[in-house]
């Protein structure tokens, strides 16, 4: 078994009647490159700044941060590498930057907007990842967005960094691509807006699972409330995917939801082409992949939301997996 999937690493993720779906890893320390190019990752879908953040005992300065996302641009060697600026708050918390005390930290204080209230520190690391855009092809992404204003006011902290690497003569990429997550479920509703100022989508469906059905994605007592296939979760999915469809913008998932291959049936179906997910998922993924149809994953998914209750789709999903394969 693990044989065969290890032969599977150079061979292209498709579907059986030759759709193409793209494979990329979620990394978040500089060891996980090597485990993304063992398991055949076409680069990093999430790149979770956070944790060389964490492992440290103060911020690292500009410099410091330049050094490990090159180190990272650069062992993949020419292919894609989605880096999200700090998630911090929620339950990633830094030993040297101790939030205040707050009743819902999911609700509170938490990621782009921490970076958007330190401007020194978000500044910092925007110029970073920009310097580390001219070795290979680099996408910024900006976590927990909620609302046009805050892309605004981030794309304007990318301006001014700009300006300020222009300033002191550092090279940087001009033109990196800049992202927003998809995991507040505002975002879904102001889709198009959104469309209009940024380059790509990344669905965070760890978060918008959370936050659609007010389940905490970490608390066993409502792990039954946390479920990837409610049909409100599969309303917003679909309809994100037509929004970037219709913008041509890319869309990538890069919650641990595509790691289960029922739920990756429903996904396909629903039009997403490109995921994102810890590198040792990737090859039983592909393997998944090539024996899936299409034309039959499309038509679970067309059926799945037509129904209002999980169960439901579950064992509509379950029944397809079965006959098909
Ligand atoms: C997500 O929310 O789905 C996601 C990929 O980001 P994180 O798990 O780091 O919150
Ligand atoms: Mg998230």
């Amino acid at each position: 078994e693990l044989h065969k999937l290890d032969g599977l690493r150079d061979l292209p993720a498709i579907t059986r009647d030759g759709t193409g779906i793209t494979l990329r890893a979620n990394i978040g320390l500089v060891s996980d490159v090597d485990v993304a190019l063992r398991n055949g990752a076409s680069g990093v879908g999430l790149y979770r700044t956070e944790f060389p953040y964490m492992a440290r005992g103060d911020f690292p300065d500009r410099q410091d941060q330049y050094r490990l996302y090159r180190k990272v641009v650069e062992g993949f060697a020419g292919q894609p590498i989605t880096i999200r600026t700090l998630d911090i708050g929620g339950d990633k918390v830094l030993p040297y930057f101790a939030p205040p005390a707050e009743d819902n930290p999911f609700m509170g204080w938490r990621s782009v907007r921490v970076s958007l209230d330190n401007p020194d520190i978000f500044s910092t690391q925007i110029e970073a990842i920009l310097m580390a855009g001219i070795h290979g092809p680099v996408k910024m992404l900006f976590p927990m967005i909620s609302s046009i204003e805050e892309v605004k006011a981030c794309r304007a902290v990318v301006s001014q960094a700009k300006q300020t690497l222009s300033e002191e003569g550092i090279p940087f990429a001009e033109n990196m691509p800049l992202g927003v997550m998809i995991e507040v479920p505002a975002t879904i509703h102001i889709a198009h807006q959104l469309a209009e100022l940024v380059d790509f989508f990344a669905l965070g469906t760890n978060d918008l699972v959370q936050y659609l059905l007010a389940a905490d994605r970490n608390n066993p007592l409502v792990n039954k409330y946390y479920d990837p296939l409610h049909p409100a979760v599969l309303q917003a999915i679909r309809c994100i995917c037509e929004v970037a469809a219709e913008h041509d913008k890319g869309l990538c998932l890069c919650g641990e939801m595509a790691t289960d291959p029922l739920n990756l049936l429903a996904l396909v179906g629903l039009g997403l082409r490109e995921f994102s997910m810890p590198a040792p998922f990737i090859p039983r993924t592909k393997a998944f992949l090539r024996d899936l149809d299409l034309p039959t994953a499309e038509n679970a998914a067309d059926k799945v939301l037509k129904l209002g209750d999980s169960i439901a789709i579950r064992s509509h999903l379950i029944d397809i997996l079965h006959t098909t394969q």
